[in-house]
């Protein structure tokens, strides 16, 4: 008998696209040719038809209930990415502000974020890690925030160095909070009232590619200027809930499912915490453990609980430990170009055994190798 498809998935830690939640990928094999009652394939449908228009909802919902997300906040499904975010925000919020935007740079995205912005108008970078090679967050005062600013821009987690904040950083009140979580939207809860926009592409912890949910305070939504392109004006997409085009109707479903399967199967985003860190401990006690042979690239207390990074004595030991982990049936290790290295990515869908399998990997292959 040859295995069904099912059965020749490995464990696949790829920082994104990225591992989809088994039932997920099921369901929408199950319901593709035809979505029940629809008499028609979703990928065939109107996104004015009642039926998609309910299924944006239901996902627009399911997404405010997992975070607890208040009538004061729009939730908006737009394209583009989070690149176009990083020209977005600034676009509406700093654009002719007469105000300074204030950027956290922790990270690769972060400092893409920041060239995006300054094609805008003014920024302050006013915590910078690159000199430590992005291996750190900032503490509470390592860096100041005016009163003024248009807003604070961070990066809850840089995907490529698995560097994490593990909690907000501090902001003035009358400073909008600014947060880029495409690598660890839904990881855990979070008091979304602390932030003015919470944005994140939805390829890495949430859906396939296609998506990007912003999140954004209201009063916010009246900054833009009227003049800017249609499709970059926020307030034309939260009027017209995310219809103001066509939205990524295949992405959004899918996305929609992810969230039900976090509230039903995983129990909400306490339990999807707690099966994180246990995933995350298993992988950073595996480094810890191993005498020196894999070292981490992020500060113990900055360890991100979605992108596992670390390194091997050399480049040969680091070729064959990608060899023989897609032997394995582990894929996808390998670390980003500009880093170097391992990244192992446990995003929410990677199963608990899936993190063992890497665990009990990693052990066995540094007591050969060391
Ligand atoms: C992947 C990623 C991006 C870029 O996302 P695109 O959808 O490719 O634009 C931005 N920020 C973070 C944190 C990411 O992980």
């Amino acid at each position: 008998m040859t295995a069904s498809a099912t059965d020749q998935r490995a464990y696949n830690f790829s920082a994104g696209p990225a591992v989809l939640p088994v039932p997920v990928l099921e369901e929408v094999r199950d319901e593709l040719m035809c979505l029940p009652g629809a008499q028609s394939s979703l990928l065939e449908m109107s996104h004015r038809d009642k039926v998609f228009v309910d299924i944006l909802h239901d996902a627009e919902n399911s997404i405010r209930s997992l975070l607890g997300i208040s009538d004061q906040y729009s939730v908006m499904f737009l394209q583009g990415g989070a690149a176009l975010q990083f020209s977005m925000i600034p676009a509406n919020l700093l654009r002719d502000s007469g105000k300074r935007a204030a950027y956290i740079q922790t990270g690769t995205w972060g400092k893409k974020a920041i060239a995006e912005a300054k094609k805008e108008g003014e920024v302050d970078i006013v915590y910078n890690a690159a000199d430590s090679n992005f291996n750190h967050v900032p503490a509470a005062g390592d860096y100041q925030v005016a009163d003024d600013a248009a807003y604070l821009y961070f990066c809850n987690n840089e995907t490529i160095q698995g560097v994490q904040f593990q909690s907000e950083p501090e902001c003035p009140q009358s400073v909008p909070l600014v947060c880029d979580a495409s690598s660890d939207f839904l990881h855990r809860p979070l008091d979304i009232n602390k932030y003015g926009i919470l944005y994140a592409c939805a390829q890495k912890n949430a859906g396939p590619a296609g998506v990007t949910v912003v999140v954004m305070r209201r009063d916010l939504l009246d900054v833009g200027s009227d003049s800017l392109p249609g499709y970059l004006n926020y307030k034309n997409h939260a009027e017209a809930d995310s219809e103001w085009n066509t939205p990524p109707t295949f992405a959004i479903w899918v996305l929609g499912k992810v969230a039900k399967w976090l509230q039903n199967d995983i129990g909400g985003l306490a339990a999807m915490e707690k099966l994180n860190r246990e995933k995350a401990a298993l992988l950073y006690n595996a480094i810890d453990n191993s005498g020196g042979f894999y070292t981490g690239h992020a500060k113990a207390d900055c360890r991100s609980l979605m992108n596992a990074t670390f390194n091997l004595p050399n480049d040969d030991l680091q070729a064959a430990f990608l060899a023989d982990a897609a032997k394995n049936n582990l894929i996808s290790l390998k670390g980003h170009r500009s880093v170097g290295g391992i990244r192992a990515s446990i995003y929410n869908a990677m199963p608990l055994q899936g993190a063992q399998a890497l665990a009990s990997f990693m052990t066995d292959f540094a007591s050969k190798n060391a």
